[in-house]
């Protein structure tokens, strides 16, 4: 079993407090975009699917890069995998930085929680970060939608496990991953965007509901305690620390 870390792109964010609420007000911040890519003997799983610059609303592209080299179809080719193979997408949630990529895989299921397929349906008035575009042509490709709370084994043998991290979005999801040679390590994906959130417990920003952020943030906290390496949705400097594909964790 094998977890590729896909570099989806950079932006230069003029206000960090997009990603620690109410702290780093004003601070500009370069931040990255991380895709994954999970070669598992029983079939190949992708982890947020990155940006579609084309989607992307004015606000957002003028921050952004993203090159065409970028798209994760493009880098999995790269490394000789099919897209077109891969058995499951999973989203850690529905904003424009993680799925934009989701109509290169129209043959996967993809495990999103139910709740956020809601919400990305049918946004709250000033959710922004919802791009419809990104997912109007999916709607009859294969789900599964976990409920709240609900813990998903995806292939039953305990390697990679989903579990509820709502808060900054109604229905995120992070990953336990078990690796043979590097142990457990957890995509906290946007329940942990910058080392802040996890060392301070900073929560993200734009949360949906701040308590249930609060608690996502512990869930991660105590696995870090237990040893796990926690790798964040948006932070730069640790990310830079990172094996990025074609290396990889076994
Ligand atoms: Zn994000």
């Amino acid at each position: 079993m094998r977890l590729y870390v896909f570099d989806g792109g950079r932006a230069l964010v003029p206000d960090m407090s997009r990603f620690t609420m109410g702290k780093n007000i004003g601070i500009p911040v370069v931040i990255p975009f991380p895709m994954y890519l999970i070669d598992h003997p029983e079939g190949l799983v992708i982890f947020d699917t990155g940006i579609n610059m084309d989607n992307l609303p004015e606000v957002f592209k003028k921050e952004t890069t993203c090159s065409p080299d970028q798209r994760i179809d493009r880098q999995m080719v790269r490394l000789g995998y099919k897209p077109e193979e891969v058995k499951y997408v999973i989203l850690s949630h529905m904003h424009l930085d993680h799925a934009g990529g989701m109509t290169l895989f129209p043959n996967a299921t993809f495990i999103v929680r139910k709740e956020e397929l809601r919400m990305a349906w049918w946004p709250e008035d000033g959710e922004k970060a919802y791009v419809f575009a990104d997912y109007k042509d999916t709607r009859g490709y294969r789900y599964l939608q976990p409920k709240d709370d609900e813990e998903v084994d995806v292939f039953k043998d305990g390697s990679l496990i989903l579990f509820d991290t709502s808060g900054h979005t109604r229905g995120h999801q992070s990953a336990v991953i078990r690796l043979p040679k590097t142990g457990t390590v957890v995509l906290a994906a946007d329940a942990a965007q910058v080392g802040e959130n996890l060392s301070k417990g900073y929560l993200p920003g734009g949360c949906w509901n701040s308590e249930i952020a609060a608690q996502s943030i512990n869930k991660l906290q105590q696995l870090e305690k237990k040893g796990a390496k926690i790798i964040l949705g948006h932070d730069l400097r640790s990310f830079e620390q990172l094996r990025i594909a074609p290396e990889w964790y076994g």
